[in-house]
């Protein structure tokens, strides 16, 4: 059963101009994220990091989105489906995996442990001391 929900705004016009709001962003970023580093995380993972699915085509879901600051990197880019990314899309990677009851925990824990597995194989990159909030 699928349900969609309607936006009466958004008008092509509006997806158009967000379209292109959205490119300048990620103009603006930089977005390092390697082919490599990109075929290790869909390696790791294994499937969508969110729901688990390996069938899907899986594609770069940003943790924190690009419209809150994100960006394509090796830290905050995880392989999702598209039903997952879709339905994430520009919420807050907390909040959304609470409302969809995914194992939130569970998920960070992964992604940490495939993020410290990823850069001890010469990622190259430098972790960045990040808060530990639990
Ligand atoms: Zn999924």
């Amino acid at each position: 059963m699928t349900r969609r929900r309607r936006f009466p705004s958004t008008s092509a016009a509006t997806r158009a101009r967000y379209a292109k709001r959205r490119k300048r962003r990620l103009d603006r970023v930089d977005n390092d994220l390697s082919t490599a580093q990109w075929n290790d995380l869909v390696l790791k993972w294994g499937g969508c990091a969110y729901c688990g699915v390996t069938t899907a085509a899986l594609q770069k879901d940003c943790l924190l989105p690009i419209s809150r600051g994100g960006r394509y990197t090796l830290t905050n880019v995880v392989p999702a489906c598209a039903s997952c990314n879709a339905s994430k899309h520009n919420s807050e990677v907390s909040g959304w995996l609470r409302r969809k009851r995914l194992d939130e925990s569970a998920f960070l824990l992964r992604h940490a442990e495939i993020l410290r597995s990823l850069l001890r194989d010469g990622g190259g990159g430098s972790v960045s001391a990040r808060e530990q909030d639990n």
